[in-house]
């Protein structure tokens, strides 16, 4: 036996959708154990002021398809500090909790690396649209933002064909072009600029759009992922080397809410109930983790340095070829 009766869940850094499955189903499955749930609002900020909610299954039975996440989230720059991080921990111990499940981007997981040290049992959930967790092949929230993006690229392209324009869009991503090189892929884009392939050539794309307009194309698409470069720069450019009319949209906050799509939802509930089997054998400070779609499970250290999330390149290279 664990020896684990109570434990913590809560939401941290970005947003994602899929986050409330994940907490659905951690509170189903400790039900199902007889372990017993408290929610912590905010994050780590909650952690530290103590802001918690009791959360029963009837709490959580119908949040599977509700858009970000019911715990809320925040940026917490106080955790960066050791000495609310012991607050943090404090809290835990008063309070009897054995564990805490907390679901988050790479930033949560190197809180929780950090929190390790405070003596807590800390098992992480990968939840962020970005998939920039470098140890896992899925985040939660990243086939939502995706569906998003492209259905949003999907009407700009509408309105630049019948104006005969160049839309130039710009996708979230921190400092990974998954959502780019999908949602790209997916509505046909002239060009995707990946921050994992970005060196800096404008050229290659003004160049590529020059040859399509001499063959009678009129309207062009550009989907560039946050971060690489600035995207009125590069309309900018588009416009001055091509004399193509180019406009910029940047899609921001709506990639991050809306209903999770079914596979978040599943992905979520799937990563939930395994953060519990993991506490269940005994299992500490470990990081819930996809490897050629199994579930499976790293120490939270370890994963840090993992690289099991670099940029598929035949996916790469077919992007190449579809956009010729
Ligand atoms: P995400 O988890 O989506 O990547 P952030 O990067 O904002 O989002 O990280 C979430 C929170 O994790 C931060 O607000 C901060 O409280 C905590 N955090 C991030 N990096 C560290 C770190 N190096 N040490 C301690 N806490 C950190």
């Amino acid at each position: 036996m664990s020896g684990i009766r109570k434990i913590a869940v809560l939401t941290s850094g970005g947003d994602a959708p899929g986050m409330n499955s994940a907490i659905r189903a951690v509170v189903f499955s400790a039900a199902h154990f007889g372990i017993s749930v408290v929610g912590v609002l905010r994050g780590y900020d909650g952690l530290i002021d103590w802001e918690t909610i009791p959360l029963e299954v009837e709490d959580v039975r119908n949040i599977n398809n509700q858009g970000g996440t019911i715990l809320f989230t925040s940026r917490c720059e106080r955790f960066l500090q050791k000495e609310y991080r012991e607050q943090a921990a404090s809290n835990l111990k008063k309070n009897e909790i054995d564990a805490v499940v907390a679901i988050g981007g790479d930033g949560t997981l190197r809180g929780a690396i950090d929190f390790r040290q405070e003596g807590i049992n800390i098992i992480c959930i990968p939840g962020t649209i970005d998939r920039d967790v470098a140890c896992t092949e899925y985040t939660l929230g990243f086939d939502t933002a995706a569906n998003t993006a492209t259905e949003a690229i999907d009407r700009i392209r509408d309105s630049s064909v019948s104006h005969g324009r160049c839309s130039v869009v710009e996708v979230m991503g921190r400092k990974r072009g998954y959502i780019a090189l999908w949602a790209g892929m997916a509505t046909s884009a002239d060009a995707i600029v990946l921050p994992e392939k970005w060196d800096g050539n404008f050229d290659s794309i003004t160049d590529a759009i020059k040859r399509r307009h001499a063959d009678g194309r009129n309207s062009y698409l550009v989907v560039v992922a946050e971060g690489v470069t600035d995207a009125p720069e590069l309309a900018e450019r588009i416009r001055e080397k091509t004399g193509i009319e180019s406009r910029v949209s940047v899609l921001g906050y709506i990639q991050r809410g809306g209903q999770p799509t079914a596979k978040d939802r599943m992905y979520g509930s799937l990563m939930g109930a395994y953060a519990i089997e993991i506490l269940n054998r005994g299992g500490k400070n470990r990081i819930v983790a996809i490897k050629n779609d199994v579930l499976i499970d790293y120490d939270i250290t370890e994963a840090i340095n993992l690289e099991n999330n670099t940029l598929d390149s035949f996916q790469y290279e077919l992007s190449l070829l579809l956009s010729e």
